[in-house]
């Protein structure tokens, strides 16, 4: 394939992805948009492969079959439930490959550079080893902490920020170490510089307490994004360049997001410390006793209120009750019971996973609503349902200052005038953080699995 025919094929990938990005940004045109992101990536791996200088096309082959093979079972067996931590360990894959790539291209024995133009490459290499070691390990830890094999407890070392510190004066220092070296002898400087990066990403990520791993879940994407950039200007792959900087952009513009709806500030959050184990949640009140109540008074309830509101969250991710609770809708709008769903930006494990699985069960988009779009209308609701969630749901997070959530908006679904809570039990959710809102007056606790739950409720109606 001519060098004009690649470019162009590489300008229509750059567009597909923009217009992929857009149709993601809202639900009704999302699969459009996920159908331009696959057909935008099948024209880049295409018009990648077809460059004239690749020439060995039979470790492409295996490459790719291995790779492809896994990929495929992997997302064939993913649970709903495993996808935040599925992204997390693919973002560690962008991040190792940054790695690998800088690597390879600095040893590479048929790089011929010279003077400045040797100068800019060895930055890249640089850069682009810093960024993708730091993603790969840090990607690696929220895999951990994702999938509850390391605690969501923050580790905060003593002296942690002198360490970061440390290790940013060091890169500057061992980078100008680099720059300094003879050509292919900087081997120690960038092992060196790879080994503070990998363990300034565990070290940033262990230190991130749970309910703050929305922002580093972001924070990591839009690192991704930059590693594959850099690897772009490695590789000298403007589309590589591109994609890498949507990606890394728009990863940095949903890590702002989540931190407005956490009413965190960024370097805060990074610099760790929320939900430490010095504060506490517990102002050693005595919280009083839960009421617990039956799917079939639920039931009545519900059919007997003019406006009902459901508030779903990780459970029912867990619980995978997403299509019992879209069933559960239509029966009550049949019977002329107003319903509708109030999402917080960080419920379930992902941005978004709400809503992703509110679409995959079919529940009309427009009764799903924003929290900032409802949170003040709670008050004049009859029955708010509460599904699986906690921590999006604690009035702790207002009324107590020693919180590790304080600050957090949360649904006030206590406004309502009942709240009925969907749970196993009485444990907390990821921050691990007690919630008062069982205790309240008007809440009511129906302990089972979620789905259960919905599926009794619907059989009570
Ligand atoms: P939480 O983790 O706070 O609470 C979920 C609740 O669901 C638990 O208390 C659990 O209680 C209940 N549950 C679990 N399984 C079931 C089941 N099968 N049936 C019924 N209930 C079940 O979830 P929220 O959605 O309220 O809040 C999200 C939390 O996760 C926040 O702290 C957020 O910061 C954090 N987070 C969010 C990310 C994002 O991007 N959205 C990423 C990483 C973390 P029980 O065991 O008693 O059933």
């Amino acid at each position: 394939m001519s060098m004009g025919t690649i470019s162009a094929a590489y300008i229509a990938a750059a567009i597909l992805f923009i217009l992929s990005l857009a149709g993601l940004s809202n639900q009704e045109s999302s699969k459009r948009g996920n159908w331009y992101g696959i057909i935008g990536m099948v024209i880049a791996v295409v018009a990648t492969i077809m460059n004239e200088s690749v020439d060995s096309y039979g470790w492409l082959i295996l490459a790719a079959v291995i790779g492809g093979t896994i990929g495929a079972r992997l997302a064939a067996k993913v649970e709903m439930t495993q996808m935040p931590e599925l992204i997390a360990i693919l973002h560690s894959f962008v991040g190792m490959a940054a790695v690998l790539v800088g690597f390879a291209s600095y040893f590479d024995p048929a790089s011929n550079l010279h003077g400045a133009a040797e100068t800019i490459h060895n930055v890249e290499v640089y850069l682009g080893i810093l960024i993708g070691a730091v993603t790969f390990t840090g990607s690696v830890v929220a895999f951990g902490k994702l999938n509850g094999k390391i605690g969501s407890k923050p580790l905060l070392l003593p002296m942690r920020h002198q360490l970061n510190i440390g290790a940013v004066v060091l890169w500057f220092i061992i980078g100008s170490w680099f720059l300094g070296t003879d050509h292919g002898e900087g081997t120690f400087p960038l092992i060196l510089m790879t080994l503070i990066a990998f363990a300034f990403g565990v070290h940033m990520v262990m230190a991130i307490g749970g309910a703050d791993m929305p922002v580093v879940i972001s924070m990591l994407n839009s690192y991704s994004g930059w590693a594959a950039a850099a690897t772009g200007f490695m590789l000298s792959n403007d589309l590589l360049i591109v994609v890498g900087a949507l990606v890394g952009s728009s990863g940095a513009i949903l890590s702002y997001i989540m931190c407005r709806a956490m009413n965190r500030n960024f370097v805060s959050v990074i610099m760790g410390g929320f939900g430490t184990a010095s504060s506490t949640d517990d102002d050693g009140e005595e919280q009083g006793e839960a009421i617990a109540i039956q799917a079939e008074e639920v039931a009545q309830l519900m059919s007997d209120a003019g406006k009902v509101v459901i508030v779903p969250g990780y459970g029912m991710a867990v619980a995978n009750a997403q299509h019992a609770v879209s069933d559960l809708t239509k029966q009550l709008r049949d019977k002329g019971v107003d319903v509708q769903f109030a999402i917080h930006p960080v419920a379930g494990r992902m941005p978004g996973h709400m809503n992703v699985l509110l679409a995959e069960a079919n529940v009309p988009y427009d009764i799903v609503l924003e929290m900032d779009e409802i949170n003040d209308e709670l008050s004049d609701v009859d029955v708010v349902v509460v599904i699986g969630a906690n921590d999006i749901v604690n009035p702790a997070a207002l009324e107590n200052p020693n919180s590790p959530i304080a600050g957090m908006p949360v649904l006030e679904v206590w406004n309502a005038k009942t709240v009925i809570v969907s749970k196993r039990s009485m444990a907390t959710g990821y921050a691990g953080v007690e919630n008062p809102l069982f205790f309240k007056d008007n809440t009511r606790m129906l302990f089972g699995d979620a789905k259960d739950s919905v599926d009794a409720i619907k059989s009570s109606l």
